[in-house]
């Protein structure tokens, strides 16, 4: 039994069942053995590979689509410039150095900002940009509000723990996590709870069906639309996940490049769910931010001319960031800008 096993036996047997969010924040984050706290699980060597590491073009096309974003909004001087989630820091140094090429104001007015819970990734972040004039904060709440927000979180939002409930005659049940024989195990509370935050229509749901809840993403999604709503800017989030609110379970674990059970080694593989665009993109628009998007990978990277560049690069990674079988369809953009500002570059009209 890994380390990390051993206390979450001893959590759950002082305090009970632990909620499937808990455990999830619990795997990925715990200081000194999660997920994310103790490797770097990025890259062929690590558990799995994200799109500013299957190509250059990634960062590139994301860097001039903010180029373009900050150029329609006047140009504002300072900005702050914010990534959720960096990972290496591969996204960031692709985007300045094509932002670089374009317009040298855009680099000289931004602010970047990296919010990063990960100390191995925060050293992997400082070698990455170590010849830009970065700052680091543990989450969004410590960045100043006082300029305008232009912020990127790619792969970010699935890694954010979600909560699940399951519907019995009785109503719905939330997912716990305990213990039995030495394994850790999913089971349900016993008693219904109440479920405020399931749309009507899919309340009266069959029989063992799913509901995933992400308070965490919705909370980044109204901050963030918040700041852009007082003083501009725009916010692009990529992730795989669906469009509509809708039942089933997402919940999986990715370790060495293949799926396996979350509940086996906490701490030792990639625990993630689907984003659910839709109420990212409600959450935005209750806070009174235009939205664009949700709209595929594939479609917003040929819009952004993905192919002219590939030809240029003789980069043969296009067809993995935008065939729909791989990285072009299941992955999502989505866009928030301040209400009445500019189209966004990439988007339909
Ligand atoms: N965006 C990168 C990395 C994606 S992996 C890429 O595309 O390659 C998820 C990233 O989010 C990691 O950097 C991880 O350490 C970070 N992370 C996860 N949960 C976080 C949280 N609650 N706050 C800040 N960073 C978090």
């Amino acid at each position: 039994m890994n380390a990390l096993k051993e206390k979450l036996f001893k959590l759950i047997a002082v305090q009970g069942p632990v909620t499937l969010g808990q455990y999830m924040q619990f795997a990925l984050s715990e200081p000194e053995h999660g997920y994310y706290m103790r490797a770097d699980p990025l890259g062929r060597a690590g558990d799995f590979i994200t799109a500013p590491e299957v190509s250059q073009m990634f960062g590139e096309l994301i860097g001039l689509f903010f180029v373009q974003a900050w150029r329609d909004r006047k140009s504002p001087a300072p900005f702050i410039l914010a990534e959720l989630g960096p990972g290496r820091g591969t996204l960031m140094a692709d985007m300045m150095r094509a932002a670089g090429q374009v317009e040298p104001g855009f680099g000289a007015a931004a602010r970047i900002v990296l919010i990063e819970t990960s100390p191995v990734l925060r050293a992997a972040q400082k070698r990455t940009l170590g010849h830009l004039s970065v700052h680091w904060v543990d989450n969004l709440e410590t960045v100043v509000a006082d300029a305008p927000f232009f912020v990127v979180a790619n792969e970010f939002f699935d890694a954010l723990p979600i909560r699940q409930f399951v519907k019995s005659e009785r109503g719905w049940h939330e997912r716990m996590v305990t213990t039995q024989k030495g394994m850790l195990r999913l089971v349900a509370t016993p008693e219904p709870v109440p479920v405020p935050f399931i749309p009507a229509r899919l309340r009266g749901a069959d029989r063992g069906a799913v509901f995933e809840l992400n308070d965490q993403a919705e909370a980044f999604a109204r901050d963030i639309a918040r700041r852009i709503g007082r003083k501009g800017g725009t916010a692009l989030i990529v992730d795989y996940g669906y469009t509509k609110t809708a039942l089933g379970d997402t919940f999986q674990a990715v370790q060495d490049h293949r799926y396996a059970d979350p509940l086996a080694e906490p701490g030792d593989a990639d625990l993630t769910a689907h984003v659910d665009f839709a109420r990212l993109a409600e959450t935005a628009r209750e806070q009174g931010a235009d939205v664009f998007g949700p709209i595929a990978q594939g479609q917003f990277l040929e819009a952004l001319g993905i192919g002219v560049r590939a030809q240029r690069l003789k980069d043969t990674a296009i067809d993995r960031l935008t065939a729909p079988e791989k990285m072009g369809t299941l992955f999502k953009v989505l866009a928030f800008a301040q209400a009445g500002s500019p189209p966004l570059p990439g988007f339909p009209c």
